[in-house]
């Protein structure tokens, strides 16, 4: 449906910041209306079906431990679930470390796990207590350094941090020398340790369209560019639209493209190989590290944890690397990964995310203003962190900043 001449509000992007700022507005009684230049709303969680198999953009998990994850309604995600922690293969053999609490039946694999001493063990135990459960106010007073200095200062030793943190942090942050701020790992471990990671039977884009499908069917524009925006107006090739707030909730390159004020942080990318093993080799849903040395940083099973992601109880595999690959430099990689012969593989497909996430190094500069003065609004992972908390945050804040500009007087959303 074409946007109307004249609407109360213009949200630019139906990602998740987008989204979560529309819905806000719409449940608010606001008249908004949601634009995307492409044909599904969810932005960067979009997923594909290929050969029948769910495949999402990059290798991608919802972290019910985000504070954010509440405006979600999880239970029509369906999601299914990895377990807490990971499988590190050191000479070949795979050792599960995973969290104590939620997998009581791994501790014993965990404590033997080659990944330090007794003591450092109990470092890693004491770091993730105090990421889980002091107040995000005393995480953000800390000092701040790269996420690498600070897991060096908390004592969690240099096997830990070889064999299981750089890996499994690179393909969450996806940078490896983890310069990224400690404040942002220690929000983001935080979601670990508090939540559990898992997959909706739908795929990633499920997520998204959740969110977008609260803005009223007839406000929802997908298929249409903007152009141009100023506070009072937005282009797009079908003319231009007037409202009394405009919210620029695309990626950070187009944000900063529209409003020159905005600045883009550097982007991190990403490349996925998909493939395919007659089974899964493993008991339990969790995420294989890369080795030391590697290419890859993970390679997941995600079938393990969403069985609706396969068509035919088949094996769907993830494997991602920070450098853009062709699939054959890491097949076999891929292979000693999950302990199958490289002919067991059969590959679905690869895709390279350029502008995956922007960059979160010190100093972190989340909540980044969002309201741009004379009714233009900005938000998305870049105004707050690079994540789907970081999104929905900056969404649920741009939502309030544009209701008070609407009515300074009127009510306010509460949360
Ligand atoms: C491969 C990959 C893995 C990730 N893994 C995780 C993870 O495991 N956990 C996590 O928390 N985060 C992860 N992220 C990050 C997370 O997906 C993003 O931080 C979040 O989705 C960003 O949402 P957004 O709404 O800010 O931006 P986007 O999702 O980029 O949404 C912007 C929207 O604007 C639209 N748009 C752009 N230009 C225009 C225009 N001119 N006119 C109209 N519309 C326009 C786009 O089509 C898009 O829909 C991952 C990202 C990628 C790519």
């Amino acid at each position: 449906m074409s946007l109307p001449a004249r609407v109360e509000v213009v949200v630019v992007g139906a990602g998740l910041a987008g989204s979560s700022a529309a819905a806000r507005l719409a449940a608010a009684g606001r008249d908004v209306h949601l634009v995307d230049a492409a044909d599904h709303p969810g932005g960067r969680l979009t997923t594909t079906r290929v050969d029948g198999f769910t495949v999402d953009r990059g290798f991608q998990v919802l972290n019910t431990g985000y504070p954010r994850a509440a405006d979600l309604d999880l239970a029509a995600l369906d999601l299914g679930w990895f377990w807490t922690g990971a499988v590190i293969r050191v000479d070949g053999t795979p050792h599960r470390v995973v969290d104590p609490r939620r997998h009581p039946t791994a501790v014993v694999d965990t404590v033997r796990a080659p990944i330090g001493n007794l003591l450092q063990e109990a470092a890693i135990g004491l770091f993730s207590a105090r990421a889980g459960y002091l107040p995000v106010a005393r995480l953000l007073a800390a000092d701040e350094r790269p996420a690498i200095d600070a897991l060096r200062r908390a004592g969690v030793g240099e096997l830990a941090l070889e064999r299981f943190f750089r890996p499994f942090l690179s393909g969450v942050l996806l940078e490896s020398e983890l310069a990224t701020s400690s404040r942002y790992l220690d929000l983001l471990w935080r979601s670990f340790v508090r939540g559990r990671i898992g997959l909706p039977a739908r795929g990633m884009q499920a997520v998204g369209e959740q969110l977008a499908e609260r803005v009223p069917a007839h406000a929802r524009h997908l298929s249409t560019e903007v152009t141009a925006v100023t506070g009072t107006s937005v282009r797009t090739a079908e003319g231009e639209t007037r409202a009394d707030a405009v919210v620029v909730a695309t990626d950070p390159a187009t944000a900063s493209r529209l409003l020159p004020a905005v600045q883009a942080s550097a982007p991190r990318q990403v490349t996925t190989h998909l493939h395919v093993l007659p089974r899964s080799p493993w008991e339990a849903p969790l995420i294989v590290l890369g080795a030391p040395g590697g290419r890859l940083v993970n390679s997941v099973v995600v079938s393990d944890a969403q069985p609706a992601y396969s068509p035919d109880g088949r094996a769907l595999v993830a494997s991602s690397t920070l450098d853009p690959t062709t699939e054959a430099q890491v097949r076999e990689e891929v292979a000693r990964a999950q302990g199958v012969a490289t002919t067991d593989l059969e590959h679905l497909t690869s895709v390279t995310v350029t502008g995956a996430q922007p960059a979160a190094l010190p100093p972190l500069q989340h909540r980044r203003p969002v309201d741009l003065g004379e009714g233009l609004f900005v938000c998305g992972d870049h105004r707050d962190t690079p994540s789907i908390q970081g999104a929905m945050a900056s969404g649920a804040r741009t939502a309030r900043a544009v209701l008070r500009r609407l009515h300074p007087a009127g009510p306010t959303l509460d949360r």
